[in-house]
């Protein structure tokens, strides 16, 4: 795959380009937050940032959507039909996020079509993060601030250029689509880029033991650690919303008469009804049982069933959580254990 340089001048243009033939999603400033939003004009794209407060997720999983819709006891199908689309912009962890995803809507035997839909359509473009934030913890997970997975190309900012590298063909053919725009990459560059990767990976500062995680937690269910850990929490579930590979959700039937539509709204392990059963029963009675759920199905269970953890170290729930629970705080207190 190709190495081209991008420079700032013509970053505009490049985007210009972008946004007439595809959606383009980029991260936007929207009343003092950065969202990936959908982008009309270049001039939208927010000019310096680390990351997004919200994950990427809501573009393949929206928060809500109608699976169908039925009158009178007919079912009408929603069609998955969406539009070619390019995220610019993401970081090296969400796109890392993505695969673990696929991982549960795009499984053997458990296929998502909307979900698989919007992935196909959609061409990833990552920036390699310079200045990791003290909260991100990506090089214990699995990934980097340079990591090349789930992107289909992935820029490094020099400067006054971009290094582009194209990861997969969908990205080496929005890279050939774009003719004259950009240019050979020189040795020159190739060693800024060497640099860049070499101070990101030095600023990393915060780390997680993740090594031998899974089987400490294996012996840990009723273990007095879980009575004191969630005292704090108020089970608010931003931690959950906020993190890239939350995947959780229920579905409902909204209906006025005999016409409605069955919908899929994005819910959290860490909320009171979220266990609860039609008998009235809630094994998940208290936060405790709630707050040891979600460590459990991040690093034992999501183990289990798909070789990984299910965190991408992007820190986004150490930053958010209003009472400043920190999961590489827990962590490190299991590893000690
Ligand atoms: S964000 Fe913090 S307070 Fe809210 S549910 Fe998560 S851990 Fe608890
Ligand atoms: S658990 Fe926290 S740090 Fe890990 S991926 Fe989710 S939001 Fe990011």
């Amino acid at each position: 795959m190709t190495e081209k340089i991008l420079t700032k001048d013509n970053q505009k243009e490049f985007l210009s380009r972008l946004i007439k033939d595809y959606q383009v999603f980029a991260p936007v400033e929207k009343d003092g937050n950065l969202l990936f939003s959908q982008i009309d004009t270049p001039e939208e794209l927010a000019e310096e940032y680390r990351n997004t407060k919200q994950p990427p997720k809501e573009l393949f999983f929206p928060h809500s959507e109608a699976l169908f819709r039925f009158r009178k006891g007919q079912a009408i199908e929603e069609s998955p039909n969406e539009a070619e689309r390019v995220i610019f912009g993401m970081r090296p962890c969400d796109a890392k996020s993505l695969i673990l995803l696929d991982m549960v809507f795009n499984a053997e035997g458990f296929k998502d079509p909307y979900f698989i839909a919007r992935r196909e359509k959609t061409t990833i473009i990552s920036i390699a993060c310079a200045q990791p934030q003290i909260t991100c913890f990506c090089t214990s997970c699995g990934t980097s601030p340079v990591s090349e997975e789930g992107s289909d190309i992935l820029l490094f900012d020099l400067g006054a250029n971009y290094l582009v590298k194209s990861i997969t063909p969908k990205g080496q053919q929005l890279i050939d689509n774009l003719g004259g725009l950009l240019t050979d990459a020189q040795k020159s560059d190739l060693k800024k880029r060497d640099e860049l990767v070499k101070t990101a990976l030095a600023k990393m500062k915060s780390e997680i033991p993740t090594e031998g995680l899974k089987e400490k937690l294996e012996g840990m269910f009723d273990s007095p650690i879980w009575e004191k850990i969630h005292l704090k929490c108020l089970g608010c579930g931003i931690c959950t919303y906020l993190c890239p590979t939350c995947h959780c959700f229920d579905i409902v039937d909204e209906a006025v008469d005999s016409e409605g539509k069955r919908v899929r709204n994005w819910d959290s392990c860490m909320y009171p009804q979220f266990t609860i059963q039609a008998s009235g029963v809630n094994p998940r009675l208290s936060n405790k049982e709630r707050l040891r759920q979600r460590m459990m199905h991040k690093f034992n269970y999501s183990v289990s069933n798909y070789g990984q953890i299910f965190c991408v170290g992007c820190g986004r729930c150490v930053r958010n959580c209003p009472v400043n629970f920190d999961i590489r705080e827990i962590v490190k207190l299991i590893s000690e254990k």
